[in-house]
């Protein structure tokens, strides 16, 4: 079903990833994503917005998309949300959840950090847009890893 396009993450840890995704949207009606970029680009703040469009994550319902960008070649690493989310969170949770996916990743935990930055996201979102049932929450964005291709 999933097919691996994002070149950096073994199947299994792209699978464990994604896993972490499925798992915090079930709490949530917010939509996390994981973008992995890994040819250079001239900046990395400006794709990183550019990706977030592309992958249509402006166009949920509650404005409440997050999405993690990794920028292999650039050393790059952003967290970024919607109007909703952005609106109620400080921006010091976003710096904090960043930095401390960073620390996991100069410990060469890469796959790790992800996951530990998604469970974070996903408990606050949890608590500002809690999941509404199945039957009225759907599943707006993908789960998938997005690579350079968007
Ligand atoms: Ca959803
Ligand atoms: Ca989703």
């Amino acid at each position: 079903m999933s097919e691996q396009t994002n070149g950096f993450f073994t199947k299994e840890e792209t699978d464990q990833i994604v896993d972490a995704i499925v798992a915090a949207e079930k709490r949530t009606s917010g939509e996390i994503r994981v973008h992995i970029e890994q040819t250079k680009v001239d900046d990395s703040s400006k794709r990183v917005v550019e990706v977030f469009e592309a992958l249509k994550m402006h166009e949920t319902k509650q404005r409440n998309g997050v999405l993690f960008y990794i920028g292999i070649k650039d050393h790059s690493f952003f967290i970024i949300g919607d109007k909703g989310i952005n609106d109620l969170v400080g921006a010091d949770f976003w710096d904090k959840t960043k930095d401390m996916v960073i620390d996991h990743f100069k410990n060469g935990a890469m796959k790790e950090g992800l996951v530990k930055g998604i469970e974070k996201v996903g408990e606050k979102l949890s608590v500002l847009y809690p999941y509404q049932g199945s039957e009225h929450d759907e599943d707006e964005l993908s789960n998938e890893i997005s690579g350079n291709h968007v």
